[in-house]
């Protein structure tokens, strides 16, 4: 910690003000940014702030999956800063998927199946989502898929999407539970894929 102030930061005495100089100027959307100044966004403001500067050295990609989170929060999905993954509101308000994510214990057990297999290996950096348009949305090709792995974006977030589009012989939603939990866990195995061999084509 610098034993001086920074030039510009002293007057900084609220952690909203602290995001502000830690994130570049507009990087969260001015409506997420002001519903993060709600008092009730406390906890969630000092998970953000912690896990940018004390747990990850003001990383840009922790920046950006913080931007993420906080945007996900926005719009009623969840964030996992401990396991960095963000579950989308798509996925969350889907009962089927988030019962079968929840039984399955959600993304720390996820982390452990993958460290089991691979010391390497994490759920770092997952979203996921539920797409009810998957028909309009993907290739014909990858319409009887019960979900996509997409490769990584440019702040290492992998987003994975379900197919929960009733057109589709692929919907997840008409699938038993069994099918559902493979299929997450197939598509995190995907993910990790991209991460560790560096593969660019969806799956
Ligand atoms: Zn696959």
């Amino acid at each position: 910690m610098p034993t001086e102030p920074i030039p510009g930061e002293e007057e900084c005495t609220t952690s909203l003000c602290t995001l502000d100089t830690v994130l570049e100027p507009n990087a969260l959307e001015a409506g997420t940014r002001l519903w993060m100044s709600s008092q009730y966004r406390q906890a969630l403001l000092s998970d953000v702030l912690d896990f940018i500067i004390y747990e990850n050295d003001n990383s840009n990609e922790s920046k950006l999956f913080s931007i993420e989170g906080m945007e996900a929060e926005r719009n009623g999905g969840e964030v996992d800063f401990e396991e960095k993954v963000i579950v989308d509101d798509s996925f969350k308000d889907n009962q089927c998927l988030m019962n079968v994510y929840e039984a399955m214990g959600k993304a720390p057990i996820f982390d452990n199946y993958l460290q089991n297999f691979d010391s390497d290996m994490s759920v770092a950096n997952l979203k996921f989502g539920a797409d009810p348009n998957f028909a309009s949305n993907r290739d014909r090709k990858y319409h009887n898929a019960m979900a996509i792995t997409n490769p990584p974006l440019n702040s290492n977030m992998i987003n994975i999407d379900f197919n929960t589009d009733p057109s589709t012989s692929g919907n997840i939603l008409n699938k038993p539970d069994v099918f559902k939990a493979v299929s997450l866990i197939h598509e995190v195995l995907h993910a990790e894929m991209y991460k560790n061999v560096g593969c660019r084509e969806s799956c």
